[in-house]
């Protein structure tokens, strides 16, 4: 698909974006605007530091295919990592408070119990901003600690940064629906069936901010393996595992 872009209002700059794309940040400045509007950003925009390079990712790549005893026990050594790309992803954080009041039938006594309760819950709840799936979202536990005003001299020359699909209010409904899904998955623990859950949402804050993730290709035994691997810590977050051969074969 083709970038269009418009002037940047800060520095007036070319700002890129492609269709889909709701919110732009200028590669010049850092300046970010709503597309649609061409207004200024309102939000707090942040961002998380990589803190690897291009041959420093090798160390936590190579330590995860040495560990754990699924994975082949000559993985480290005759893997061979064929692409690394460094992406800083969109993302919604929702810091919300979330209490849910349920009633339901606990059915694993005879006669059957009907059970009441709350689950009260605070969460820094995680959106990617962008519409595609198989990013591993619930395993990502961004280090917020270390979020710092969104900076474009903190980015690498070699990095590429992906706009926001997902707009603010879509983003909350999301998360909202995530954590309405999650409190359902909670309480089969309590509870073999829901008779009615309500939630109430007490939301503090939202940040938009841009988080460093890489995306590694590894070859062995002549097969193709993809990670995904997290810049800030190091942490893989997704990674294909070849298949161990065990015996003599
Ligand atoms: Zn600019």
């Amino acid at each position: 698909m083709i970038a269009q872009s418009i002037k940047c209002s800060n520095c007036g700059g070319p700002v890129e974006f492609r269709p889909g794309e709701l919110i732009a940040t200028c590669k010049y400045c850092g300046f970010t605007t709503v597309i649609e509007t061409g207004q200024a950003f309102v939000f707090e925009h942040s961002l998380i530091l990589n803190h690897y390079d291009q041959t420093q990712i090798d160390n936590p790549i190579k330590d995860w295919m040495a560990s754990g005893f699924v994975k082949p026990a000559d993985l480290a050594r005759k893997a061979k990592i064929s692409e690394k790309e460094l992406v800083y992803l969109p993302f919604w954080v929702v810091s919300i408070i979330v209490k849910s009041t349920y009633r339901g039938v606990f059915e694993r006594v005879a006669p059957p119990e009907t059970k009441e309760g709350t689950i009260e819950k605070e969460y820094n709840w995680l959106v990617l901003a962008r519409e595609a799936s198989g990013f591993p979202t619930r395993e990502y536990d961004v280090p917020l600690e270390g979020k710092i005003p969104y900076d474009f001299r903190k980015i690498e020359g070699f990095a590429k940064i992906l706009n926001s699909e997902i707009e603010k209010e879509e983003a909350l409904e999301l998360a909202k629906q995530q954590i309405d899904a999650h409190h359902r998955f909670l309480l089969e623990q309590d509870v073999d069936k829901i008779i009615e859950m309500k939630n109430e949402f007490n939301l503090k804050e939202m940040v938009y901010l841009h988080a460093p993730v890489w995306f590694i290709k590894y070859d062995y035994r002549g097969n193709s393996y993809q990670l995904i691997v997290d810049g800030a810590e190091g942490t893989v977050l997704k990674g294909d595992i070849p298949p161990a051969k065990f015996g003599l074969l």
